[in-house]
């Protein structure tokens, strides 16, 4: 169901209105297309804490977006034609992984104070940070101090913009990451943290037009929702797609794989053997594996029988793991090859008539961080989720009018985000150059303000 208050306050009318009584006003979010694939504008890069150690200029120049970079309030272009003018920058990338202490903490807000303001609708704000250091208190306390800026900042910016965190050693290893969060790609991802470990570069070269070409990637519960939205983009960066759907669902997932040039594979991931099922279907293997299959069956506890929680747990949880212990044992995921589970904020956050579902959705994200390491170090495979927050589907569209509401509203974005914010993410974390995000949990929910 059309988000019809959307529309409304993009109308002159309805923003006077909202605005005069206090109401959301959300911005319509400018989202990837092959026709606007960047950021329209410059990027701003600053620095707070001293220079730091990263070689963090050529990633950002292949960025594609025009660089400028500010020092003691001069602004000097660095790649690409004009760059300052009275336009504000699309995107603001703020190295702060030299930040140590109290004082140069404050270079952040010296920093950031005078720009933001004049950052472009639907920019990006994306703070630089480094890994908590074990052995220093002050560095680990104004280091962590970056979460609660940023995710303030997430909080107040408004008209369309992002702010998000990463933390990182390397910056080669952070492209993938950086090219995505400077991108239209991430319009929905806010008020994140994501850590960037070690170059884990694939063999070749990228590329970053159709990365995923020759390569094979699985997609479970992909014949409608978000799951299909997911094939779709995997097929766009190039990938042969195998749409998994249960019988009941065999004819859209045949209508969905002949759309995208990939295969159908009927097969309900609850059985007990549908990992063997995947491997035989596939004897060359894969690359990407998205486990996206989920189901509800909402109900208090009090009111739940136990057919009810244990089908959810099933679906959501138990069969990913089945299905991912089997794949591994038998090899079937190729070195470099890309799990992306899908979690939730009602995991995160909990949800009334959802211990079930919740329970099952946190679980993702415990099998994420405790796995992640050892795959990649025995498969070189690596294990990320990605966690919904309210995302315009059939499933929330018979959500009752007064609670959709809520749900769409209660975001920074003030508004629900798309299948393809999710299957973005998604193809940021299979990309070949995401071999160093491992372990992650991102959220693509506006900046929900449920959960962590
Ligand atoms: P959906 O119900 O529209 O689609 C789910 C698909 O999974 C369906 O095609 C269904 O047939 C398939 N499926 C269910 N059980 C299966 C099984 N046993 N084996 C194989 N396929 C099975 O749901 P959606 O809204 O697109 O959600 C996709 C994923 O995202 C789910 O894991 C869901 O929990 C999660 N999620 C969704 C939202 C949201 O707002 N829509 C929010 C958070 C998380």
């Amino acid at each position: 169901m059309a988000d019809r208050y959307l529309s409304f306050t993009a109308t002159a009318p309805g923003r006077f209105l909202t605005a005069r009584l206090g109401l959301p006003q959300p911005a319509a979010l400018s989202r990837w297309t092959a026709e606007r694939p960047s950021l329209e504008g410059h990027l701003l890069h600053l620095t707070a804490g001293g220079p730091s150690g990263l070689d963090l200029a050529p990633v950002l120049a292949r960025t594609g977006l025009p660089t400028a970079t500010e020092t003691a309030g001069t602004t000097t272009g660095s790649t690409g034609g004009s760059t300052t003018g009275s336009t504000g920058p699309a995107a603001v990338v703020l190295d702060a992984t030299g930040v140590r202490d109290v004082d140069t903490l404050a270079e952040v807000h010296a920093a950031l104070h005078p720009v933001v303001r004049s950052v472009a609708a639907s920019g990006r704000v994306v703070v630089l940070g480094a890994p908590l250091d074990t052995r220093d208190h002050h560095q680990a306390a104004v280091q962590q101090a970056l979460e609660g800026f940023v995710r303030s900042l997430g909080k107040e910016i408004g008209r369309g913009r992002t702010v998000n965190l990463v933390r990182l050693s390397d910056a080669s290893a952070a492209e993938s990451t950086l090219r995505f969060l400077l991108s239209p790609k991430s319009a929905y991802v806010s008020g994140q943290v994501i850590g960037v470990g070690a170059a884990e570069g694939p063999d070749g070269p990228v590329d970053w037009t159709l990365p995923l070409a020759g390569r094979t990637a699985l997609v479970t519960g992909a014949a409608r929702g978000i799951g299909e939205a997911v094939a779709e983009t995997l097929a766009r960066d190039g990938a042969h797609v195998v749409v998994l759907d249960v019988p009941q669902a065999a004819e859209d997932a045949r209508r969905v794989a002949a759309r995208l040039g990939g295969s159908a594979l009927t097969l309900d991931i609850t059985a007990a053997d549908a990992g063997e099922r995947i491997a035989a279907e596939l004897p060359d293997g894969l690359d990407v594996l998205i486990h996206n299959a989920g189901i509800t069956r909402d109900r208090r506890l009090v009111n739940m029988p136990a057919e009810r929680w244990s089908s959810v747990l099933d679906v959501n949880l138990a069969s990913v793991l089945r299905t991912t212990d089997a794949l591994l044992a038998k090899g079937a995921l190729r070195t470099g090859g890309r799990i992306v589970a899908t979690a939730s904020i009602a995991g995160l956050a909990g949800n009334a008539g959802q211990t079930n579902y919740g329970a099952s959705k946190a679980g993702v994200a415990g099998l994420v961080r405790s796995l992640a390491p050892r795959a990649l170090a025995e498969h070189g495979v690596t294990v990320n989720a990605v966690a919904p927050g309210f995302i315009e589907t059939k499933m929330t569209a018979a959500v009752p009018l007064f609670i959709r509401e809520a749900g769409r509203r209660m975001n920074s974005l003030a508004q629900g985000g798309l299948p393809v914010d999710v299957a973005e993410t998604t193809a940021w974390l299979a990309h070949p150059a995401s071999g160093s995000v491992n372990g992650q949990v991102v959220r693509v929910c506006g900046q929900s303000l449920l959960g962590a």
